[in-house]
């Protein structure tokens, strides 16, 4: 236990020295440019960071949620698109790794990813649908042992940089909109055909338009069940470490208030000024913040290891409206604290340039609320608790 701990504690070291050596120089630029963080993910891959979730049997580090959700954090507070995209392929890994160790054919492609350091992107959304991912109108069709499956996407981050998509559709033609699989096809299995530009307010250097999807390959490529799959681990991973990201993202701003706030004390000694009781208040919200992530990350990971993989309680009702209520209230927790840090700096946050930037973190922070928008989840909630029977 205390070496696995060890090395959890020295990947994150490592990924926090190269957070500060590679992605923190770039991050102006990849927002500019709208461009993908390349240089982040070439020292990533180097430091197999991308296998960090694929359990040791199959050659990663079988990295527990909360160190995942620490990487994600640690990147957050320096590039939000690098934290991203690192943060929606773990997904994908954790899906697979969880739902697909039992199929010979992704237990060998747990390895490849571990080898070949392998990208994943997800494709969720779809033109007309939007963002209810439990929903498809895509659907696969099979022949024999062989599948096609075409989409039209309306989002798909680092689509043009990705090894391998995850993609959910209908189970066949004739299947109802919420009878969904998730499949894997890998580079050479796909094509993308751009469908638009990604030049958005911010989340910039995910890359991220929309794509017509085509696509083939076996049968054993798909993963049966995405109910039981998205209750029990892509929405809770999902939601666990987006809001990471976002307490990073949060915990910067706040830095950078805090080094305005010092310096103004240090100009005037003996007196406390007005901007530190708003770093106070600021900083109370981010320890809520904090607080909220890291409880709900020990409660999911007490729940995993039960013998059943707490199957029941991932799947229940209470545990829905919590991983919803855990998305909302740290999307908008998160919006305030970056515009409360905003406040704080004044000018300085203001400007694009100088130590006290916030203009970044502000642009990428709003993306949370929209990223499966809050109103659909309080929409979902709103249902959920007419029957829910607890608190
Ligand atoms: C940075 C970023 C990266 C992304 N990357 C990917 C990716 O890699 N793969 C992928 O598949 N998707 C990706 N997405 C898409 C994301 O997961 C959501 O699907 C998308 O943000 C939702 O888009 P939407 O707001 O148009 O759609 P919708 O969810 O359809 O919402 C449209 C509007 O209607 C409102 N609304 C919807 N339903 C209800 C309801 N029931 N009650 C009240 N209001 C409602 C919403 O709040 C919103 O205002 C990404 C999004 C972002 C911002």
């Amino acid at each position: 236990m205390g070496s696995q701990t060890d090395a959890s504690a020295a990947r994150l070291e490592r990924i926090t020295e190269l957070a500060e050596r590679v992605t923190a120089p770039a991050a102006a630029d990849v927002d500019r440019n709208a461009r993908f963080p390349s240089e982040s993910f070439a020292a990533l891959r180097e430091a197999r960071v991308l296998s960090a979730g694929v359990p040791a049997d199959f050659g990663g580090h079988g990295a527990s949620l909360t160190e995942l959700a620490a990487g994600c954090s640690i990147l957050g507070q320096h590039c939000s698109a690098s934290a991203m995209v690192l943060a929606m392929h773990h997904i994908q890994v954790l899906c697979i790794a969880r739902h697909g160790a039992s199929s010979p054919f992704f237990r060998t492609y747990l390895t490849a990813i571990a080898r070949e350091q392998r990208l994943i992107a997800s494709v969720t959304s779809e033109v007309g649908i939007g963002g209810d991912m439990r929903t498809s109108l895509s659907a696969v069709e099979t022949t024999g042992s062989r599948f096609t499956l075409n989409k039209a996407a309306s989002t798909i981050s680092y689509g043009a940089q990705a090894d391998d998509l995850l993609i959910t559709a209908r189970r066949d033609p004739s299947a109802p909109g919420n009878d969904q699989v998730l499949v894997l096809v890998r580079r050479g299995e796909f094509t993308l055909e751009r469908a638009g530009v990604w030049d958005t307010l911010g989340m910039r250097g995910t890359c991220s338009p929309g794509f017509k999807l085509q696509s083939a390959g076996g049968v054993e490529q798909i993963l049966p069940a995405f109910g039981d799959l998205a209750s029990a681990t892509m929405v809770p991973v999902s939601h666990a470490l987006w809001t990471s990201i976002w307490l990073g993202v949060a915990t910067d701003a706040v830095g950078r208030a805090r080094t305005l706030v010092r310096a103004q004390a240090r100009k005037t000694p003996g007196s406390v000024p007005p901007t530190a009781l708003r770093l106070a208040e600021v900083t109370t919200k981010l320890q809520l913040l904090r607080q909220a992530i890291k409880g709900f990350i020990a409660d999911y990971e007490a729940l995993i290891v039960q013998p059943d993989g707490g199957l029941d309680t991932l799947s229940s009702i209470g545990f829905a409206l919590r991983v919803n209520q855990l998305k909302v209230s740290a999307s908008e927790l998160a919006v305030e604290i970056v515009s409360h840090a905003l406040s704080i700096c004044g000018i300085a946050g203001y400007r694009n340039d100088g130590p006290q930037s916030i203009g970044r973190h502000l642009r990428d922070i709003y993306s949370s609320i929209l990223m499966i928008g809050n109103d659909r989840l309080h929409a979902t909630n709103a249902a959920l608790l007419l029957v829910h029977k607890g608190d």
